[in-house]
């Protein structure tokens, strides 16, 4: 009896070469998350999924269930090619990074539109207006947001006191919290600048943000690989054009 198969919209994440002739990709699906699925005859005949497995690419998939961890890709088709982006090396590259962003942090076969939705809109941005390096910054801090790891700003966990939004924190990254110094501080120091774009970016958009400066990205950046590597014990990639 044929097993049934479901149709979703989804991004590649990763593709490797199986056996002679077949190739496991993961796929960034709209409906289930990221998922593998066995891609019959991908290596030996290009045609058979009508050269869309590349990345930078949405796709209509065909999900075929299996008795196995796998599903079987029954059929996948372009719906869009981002061509500006795939021909800009930065922005590939960026886009290379956002991917293996959400491959380390979204946990496999849980729903998660949001993300999906989130990756088509900086995907769009890249293709349209080209990249830069902070929005790939926003994007992962949108990222860990999604995850319910936005950091607060605004208090000291100990005394509870409110920093003026005009003024530097001091970030306790294994807690996601601020501590002032009568406190005794903590140790990533964020300017007023760089407290400003992580709260931006960590709202409901994650584009639509002033860029940073110089300062106040490399502080940010401490910041999201403090939080990463403390909270979920992960290094995600930096700017591939650093
Ligand atoms: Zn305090």
């Amino acid at each position: 009896m044929a097993r049934p198969t479901h149709f979703t919209e989804a991004l590649l994440l990763r593709s490797v070469d199986y056996r002679d002739a077949d190739r496991i990709v993961t796929l960034l699906s709209r409906d289930h998350g990221p998922i593998s699925a066995l891609a019959r005859g991908a290596r030996k005949s290009r045609k058979r999924f009508g050269g869309s497995l590349e990345p930078c690419m949405l796709l209509r998939v065909e999900l075929a269930e299996t008795r196995g961890d796998l599903y079987r890709l029954a059929s996948a088709e372009v719906k869009h090619h981002y061509a500006n982006l795939a021909s800009s090396l930065d922005s590939l590259r960026r886009a290379g990074a956002a991917l293996r962003t959400l491959r380390a942090l979204l946990p496999v076969e849980e729903p998660a539109e949001q993300a999906f939705a989130s990756t088509l809109e900086l995907f769009e941005h890249f293709d349209a207006h080209g990249s830069d390096r902070w929005q790939l910054l926003a994007f992962q801090f949108h990222l860990l947001a999604l995850a319910g790891l936005t950091p607060d700003l605004e208090r000291c966990d100990r005394c509870g006191r409110e920093a003026p939004a005009s003024r530097a924190v001091l970030l306790d990254a294994a807690n996601g919290r601020v501590r002032c110094r009568d406190c005794g501080g903590a140790a990533l120091y964020l300017c007023s600048a760089a407290r400003h774009f992580i709260r931006a970016v960590t709202g409901p958009t994650f584009l639509d943000v002033e860029a940073p400066d110089e300062r106040a990205w490399l502080q940010a950046r401490g910041a999201l690989e403090g939080l990463t590597a403390q909270h979920l014990s992960l290094e995600l990639p930096g700017d591939p054009m650093d």
